[in-house]
């Protein structure tokens, strides 16, 4: 690891177990971290023992810093020589804003370094045991934002793909998302899953059809971070496979200690 670096490193949606090598790596040698909260963050002071740990936190509607200050933030540490690493949640260049990071470390002279990380579009979905690609059900998965309400015609290709849709930061959006595709055509009976945070002892999924979901997220008050999966795909799903977390603790039980 070099002084004055950037690290850009995906953190996977939130278990520590879904860290890469090169993720863990970076932490060890960090000076600086700057975190989000979907990253895993419970122990980083281990993970990068020696590194200055700044929250750069958002949630949703509510972003403590801005991000040209993040960005700021990440140029003025790597300047000052620290080796800075940029711990996102997710793969860092899934909707995370992690482009535009790039582009700033670039535009001060500073070299940056992608380390990409397991993105919450695959991995939550297998969380609660949906293969997004499961033969001969789907070719194809499509992954959106719904942060903002979709327009009619993006509406109208997503029905018409005949995909697996999976839609980050849709909870606000349920309604128009859902209710949308069905007036472009998808069967009311589509497929739907809500699952909620992912890979936390938290997690807790929702199946259910594509014209009940509204009705059955509203009654179990479902909060982001949540993934949606729109598709025929979760009709197959491992519903043993629904709490990932403890799947992955009981694993890491069973690995041979060192
Ligand atoms: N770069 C990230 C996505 C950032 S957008 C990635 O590749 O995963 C943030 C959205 O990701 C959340 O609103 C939610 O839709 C999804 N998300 C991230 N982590 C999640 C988790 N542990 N459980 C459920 N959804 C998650």
């Amino acid at each position: 690891m070099t002084p004055g670096q950037v690290y850009l490193v995906g953190g996977g949606p939130g278990s520590e177990d879904l860290l890469t090598l090169g993720a863990v790596k970076a932490l060890a040698a960090a000076d600086v971290v700057l975190y989000d909260r979907l990253a895993p963050h419970d122990r980083l002071a281990q993970f990068a023992p020696t590194a200055l740990l700044i929250d750069v936190g958002k949630t949703p509607g509510h972003h403590p810093i801005p991000q040209c200050d993040i960005e700021g933030l990440i140029v003025k540490h790597a300047l000052e020589g620290s080796c800075v690493v940029r711990l996102k949640g997710g793969d860092p260049f899934v909707f995370g804003r992690g482009g535009e990071e790039v582009m700033a470390c670039r535009a001060a002279g500073v070299e940056v370094t992608v380390i990409p990380g397991v993105s919450s579009a695959v991995a939550v979905p297998a969380a609660a045991g949906i293969a997004v690609t499961h033969r001969d059900v789907s070719r194809m998965f499509t992954v959106v934002s719904g942060h903002a309400p979709f327009s009619e015609t993006e509406l109208a290709g997503l029905a018409g793909l005949a995909s697996t849709i999976v839609v980050l930061m849709g909870v606000g959006n349920l309604p128009q998302i859902t209710q949308g595709l069905v007036r472009h055509g998808l069967p009311a009976s589509t497929p739907i899953a809500v699952i909620e945070r992912g890979y936390t002892r938290e997690q807790r999924s929702i199946f259910s059809s594509l014209d009940r979901i509204v009705y059955d997220a509203t009654a179990a008050c479902v909060k982001s971070p949540a993934v949606l999966v729109i598709g025929e795909v979760v009709a197959y799903a491992n519903r043993d496979d629904a709490n990932a977390a403890f799947v992955l603790e009981t694993a890491a039980a069973l690995a041979p200690s060192e």
